[in-house]
């Protein structure tokens, strides 16, 4: 496997790559692996040749008072999660190669980006969307694996490609959960006993309003209630949305039909947590994607 931190390196590995005829495989990350990146570079070594994990916490992305200069890290151990996943290439470069100069040119795509988790991040997105471009041209022709557990960030990542023509397939991977159903988040790892025994109240309010969906409701006010009814029952927790979305142009929804998102933001103590469930409804017909994992009954 191998381990680069330069631009140039990265992109001439990729380019042999593609002149011997191998199709190239990107999964962008922030490191601190876990099983739900794991999923994704799974899907990359599954539908590509050229496997290349990207490493990188983003300064771009974080917003003045977040977590940045706490966020967890271990190189070690992500070279060797991707080294025993079979990743071709690791590319793990520090600020100063990403960013030599502070930025004048930024990328930014309207509207999708306005909620969800857009309201209290709003430098957010332009961030993750600065990133991407740079890692995307840098790879150059690929496959990108996005997780669908950052639903928007999906959404957002998806139409920069398309609007700017970008020559990258972009593929979403099912969200990964714990046992007892609590998403899989690097910043997991900042919960004490106490909120990490709380945090899956998100998925057990999902869960609940996507029954009532199953049920025949498709109100999206009293499915969002179900789940803040939920989330409030849980003392630690603070609720910071519930939105029901298109799954695509995430335009707020009065009835669910089509793709859906049901989307949630919480705050457990500091530490600020998503999570979501995609229900399509087509007339009577609901299926709901919850993610996998062994999920309790
Ligand atoms: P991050 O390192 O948090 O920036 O995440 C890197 C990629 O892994 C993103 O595409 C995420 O959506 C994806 N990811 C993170 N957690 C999960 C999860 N629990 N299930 C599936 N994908 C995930």
């Amino acid at each position: 496997m191998l381990h680069i931190d330069t631009i140039a390196e990265v992109r001439a590995a990729c380019e042999r790559a593609r002149r011997a005829g191998r199709t190239v495989g990107v999964v962008p990350t922030m490191g601190f692996l876990h099983e739900g990146h794991r999923s994704l570079i799974r899907q990359a070594r599954a539908r590509t040749d050229f496997v290349v994990v990207t490493i990188f916490v983003n300064p771009l992305q974080f917003g003045a008072g977040e977590d940045l200069d706490r966020y967890p890290r271990d190189l070690a151990g992500d070279l060797s999660q991707c080294a025993d996943e079979g990743v071709d290439c690791v590319f793990a470069p520090s600020q100063a190669e990403m960013y030599p100069r502070p930025p004048l040119t930024t990328v930014h795509v309207a509207q999708l980006t306005d909620g969800l988790c857009g309201a209290a991040r709003p430098t957010h997105f332009d961030g993750v969307t600065t990133v991407v471009t740079k890692l995307f041209a840098i790879v150059g022709p690929s496959v990108a694996f996005f997780g669908r557990k950052d639903a928007q960030q999906l959404a957002v990542v998806t139409r920069m490609v398309h609007d700017l023509d970008l020559p990258v397939e972009v593929v979403g991977c099912p969200l990964v959960r714990e046992a007892d159903g609590l998403a899989l988040s690097s910043r997991n790892a900042y919960l004490d006993p106490e909120e990490r025994a709380a945090a899956p109240v998100l998925f057990r309010a999902l869960r609940a309003a996507s029954d009532a969906v199953v049920a025949g409701e498709r109100d999206a006010a009293r499915v969002r209630a179900i789940v803040a009814t939920e989330v409030a029952e849980q003392p630690r927790v603070t609720l910071e949305y519930v939105e029901v979305r298109d799954a695509h142009e995430l335009t707020q929804l009065t009835q669910l039909d089509g793709e859906v998102l049901l989307a949630v933001a919480a705050r457990f103590g500091h530490t600020r947590l998503i999570d979501n469930v995609g229900i399509t409804v087509d007339g009577n017909t609901v299926r709901v994607d919850l993610g996998t994992g062994q999920v309790l009954a």
